[in-house]
């Protein structure tokens, strides 16, 4: 009897492969490369292109790199001698992959940068990405709100965490930040006790949480024996909850010493319950579908010799050429409209975020 139902299984799996391998055509590998499984987001990013791309009839080949580049690197070359037709790449260090660009230009294989900017490669075919300085301006933006800085008659105290200086993305986001928060600096209406700007000074190579744990706990030894934090720029949500950990430690976000203003980035799960509680303030959310969905509609045209549709050819330059890009919008997110961006729009159900 179980002999039986086992055949029946089999020949029904069979059937249901056959009829799904009749409709789908198979329109070659694409090689999905993310960086890492540390941060939800980039897990998200890697489900929907799968999912995407399988949706239309592609097989994918996907890898993660825990953030080590050498093993970025052979992930791809291994991708490349397999005889992928795409590459989707979210580089670790966006300027590390020139020779096996080459490889893969020499073998017809097109090159998507996808998220992060590659740089200095000629082998780099387009760009998805979302609007990057806009996403340090409105960081910024909404930390100039809280403190209601316009109208504010006494300077705010504020310390700048950057990202990870081998990402192009960490100068947009810094950049953008800066242009928002720079004309309050010179008014003398935003104060930066430690002094620390610039990338060089205020980056967090590989964005990791613990070292910008450590950086905070630092700045707060050395130079808030007696003064108030009043903001925080933090680029990404992993290293906003590492700073308001190292806040926490040192008793804000309790008694009559309120948190301060953490920015953020990515609407990940834990910061997004920190700002249900009142520590995070603000994230911002950039909807990992439809980045999966522009990438896939490019790497459809590029398949079917047609033009992508890019919304940008100016501004990313890569060193060696200016990338034709599609810039997707970032969206603010508060504690007001987490409901309206995050839930409504079916990115997470209401109990996935309940604090
Ligand atoms: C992405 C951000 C992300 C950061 C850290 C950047 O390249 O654009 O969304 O927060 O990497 O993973």
């Amino acid at each position: 009897m179980t002999g039986m139902k086992t055949l029946l299984a089999a020949v029904a799996l069979g059937a249901m492969t056959f009829a799904g391998s009749a409709f789908a055509q198979d329109k070659g590998t694409v090689g999905v490369l993310m960086p890492t499984k540390a941060s939800a987001r980039w897990i998200a990013d890697g489900d929907n292109m799968v999912k995407s791309l399988k949706e239309r009839g592609y097989q994918t080949d996907l890898q993660y790199a825990e953030d080590d580049i050498p093993t970025q690197l052979s992930q791809m070359e291994n991708m490349v001698a397999s005889g992928v037709k795409y590459l989707v790449v979210a580089s670790i260090d966006g300027t590390t992959l020139t020779d096996v660009l080459q490889q893969a230009h020499d073998k017809g294989v097109k090159v998507i940068a996808y998220d992060r900017l590659i740089r200095n490669s000629p082998n780099v075919d387009y760009y998805t990405t979302f609007d990057n300085f806009q996403v340090g301006v409105l960081q910024a933006q909404s930390i100039v709100d809280k403190l209601g800085l316009a109208s504010a008659s006494e300077p705010k105290n504020i310390e700048l965490f950057g990202g990870s200086p081998d990402d192009n993305n960490a100068f947009f986001f810094y950049n953008g930040a800066m242009s928002v928060l720079q004309p309050f600096i010179d008014q003398g209406k935003l104060v930066i006790p430690s002094g620390e700007m610039g990338m060089e000074r205020v980056g967090t190579l590989r964005w990791d949480p613990a070292v910008a744990q450590a950086r905070m706990d630092n700045l707060l030894s050395s130079y808030y024996g007696d003064k108030t934090v009043d903001a925080v720029l933090s680029p990404y949500d992993g290293l906003s909850i590492g700073i308001i950990s190292a806040l926490s430690a040192v008793g804000y976000g309790s008694g009559d010493k309120p948190m301060p203003v953490v920015s953020g980035q990515d609407a990940e799960v834990p910061s997004v319950k920190s700002i249900e509680n009142n520590q995070q303030y603000s994230t911002i959310f950039k909807d990992t579908r439809e980045l999966a969905k522009v990438t896939v509609d490019m790497i459809d045209a590029l398949g079917t010799g047609k033009e992508p549709e890019v919304t940008d050819t100016k501004t990313y330059d890569n060193g060696v050429k200016v990338v034709p890009s599609y810039l997707l919008k970032p969206v603010l997110v508060t504690k007001d409209n987490i409901k309206a961006t995050l839930v409504d729009s079916g990115y997470y159900t209401a109990d996935q975020i309940k604090p």
